[in-house]
């Protein structure tokens, strides 16, 4: 039992409460993870990570997904008169999904706290209901802890392709499946759910990871131009074109022959998966950059005002390498100065 409130009565309050504000924040799907599990997966972070992101004080959490579909179509009104050629952009980066997750974590934390403070009942301090996407915890193991699907070959969460009826998913998680295009994101708990709920745990279900709800598809395998997903869905990350875009130095001459006009993001294993499917409704504005930025940018703009006009976007974070973008830039107007022909002769300068 929760040693922090007071009554059971006022532990199942505060679950509904924050159970009504998901259903209504805009979320794709969701689920509660026990404190228990939270720790477990959370156990093996270095301290460092743990305390960056509150995980030691959580006493169980929320993971959530929003699906991204198509994303934005247009790019951004600054990108108008810079020079091609075009780079391409995946379609998780085409806005700032994360961010927007995070948003509508933190209006469902807000309206939680609201409905729970109304009822008489302390909801905790602020700083004890953290959102968070894109971050250092793991949000992978934590959304199939909760439910919210299983792990594909492609190491992407396939939402609602079944996770464990048993872990309370939330009433969104029963929605038609999302398939793998979405981000994932996390809320902190100042309580544990499963206290709240009072139902005991299943046991860690084996077929929700690692492909074991994939059956016999290997389309991904299949259509990674490089080979970084294995037979069982080992990753070898550093093949994966992905991994590379947004990093700096010389990628392996394997990746650069299949590197194309790519900036950030690779979607080859995304869109052979069968359970891919578009969020017709999927929307943001929020670090809008659609689906392609001109290579100009890079390569005829300083520093300051490239970070500039990618603040606030899925390129404009901290760790990212504006040398690696400049990178795909080179290669990008190499190939079309070049023009066609034999692409893994003329394309790839050695850089
Ligand atoms: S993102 Fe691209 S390179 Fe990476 S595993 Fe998927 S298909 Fe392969
Ligand atoms: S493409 Fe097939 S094997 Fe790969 S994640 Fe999707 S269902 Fe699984």
């Amino acid at each position: 039992m929760n040693k922090r409130f007071s009554s059971d009565a006022g532990d199942e309050l505060r679950f509904r409460a924050l159970a009504a504000a998901l259903a209504s924040a805009g979320l794709s799907s969701w689920g509660f993870v026990s404190g228990r599990r939270f720790h477990a997966a959370c156990g093996g972070l270095p301290a460092a990570t743990r305390a960056k992101f509150g995980a030691d004080e959580a006493r169980g959490a929320v993971a959530a997904s929003l699906a991204y579909g198509e994303g934005p179509a247009e790019p951004p009104d600054w990108a108008a008169g810079l020079e091609g050629p075009d780079l391409a952009l995946a379609r998780f980066a085409r806005a700032d999904w994360y961010g927007e997750l995070a948003a509508r974590l933190r209006g469902a934390a807000s309206a939680a706290r609201a409905a729970i403070r109304a009822e008489g009942l302390e909801p905790g301090p602020a700083r004890a209901w953290r959102y968070l996407a894109n971050s250092g915890l793991p949000e992978k193991p934590l959304a199939l802890a909760a439910g919210l699907g299983s792990l594909g070959r492609n190491g992407l969460v396939l939402l609602g392709a079944g996770g464990p009826p048993e872990a309370r998913p939330g009433p969104a998680a029963a929605s038609p499946p999302l398939g793998p295009g979405a981000v994932l994101g996390l809320l902190l708990l100042p309580f544990d759910p499963a206290d709240a709920g009072g139902a005991d745990e299943p046991p860690p279900r084996e077929d929700l990871v690692a492909g074991g709800r994939c059956g016999a598809c290997r389309a991904c395998i299949e259509a990674c131009p490089t080979a970084a997903i294995g037979p069982e869905g080992a990753f070898r990350r550093e093949a994966c074109l992905q991994h590379w875009t947004a990093r700096e130095g010389e990628p392996p001459a394997a990746l650069l022959a299949v590197w194309e006009n790519r900036l950030y993001g690779c979607d080859a294993c995304l869109e052979a998966c069968p359970r891919f499917r578009l969020e017709a409704g999927a929307a943001t504005e929020r670090g809008r950059l659609g689906p392609s930025l001109p290579a100009g940018l890079f390569l005829d703009r300083d520093d300051d005002e490239v970070r500039h006009k990618l603040r606030g976007s899925a390129l404009g974070l901290g760790w990212m390498s504006l040398e690696g973008f400049r990178r795909s830039a080179r290669l990008a107007r190499a190939r079309k100065e070049a023009g066609p022909g034999d692409a893994s002769e003329q394309v790839f300068p050695r850089i």
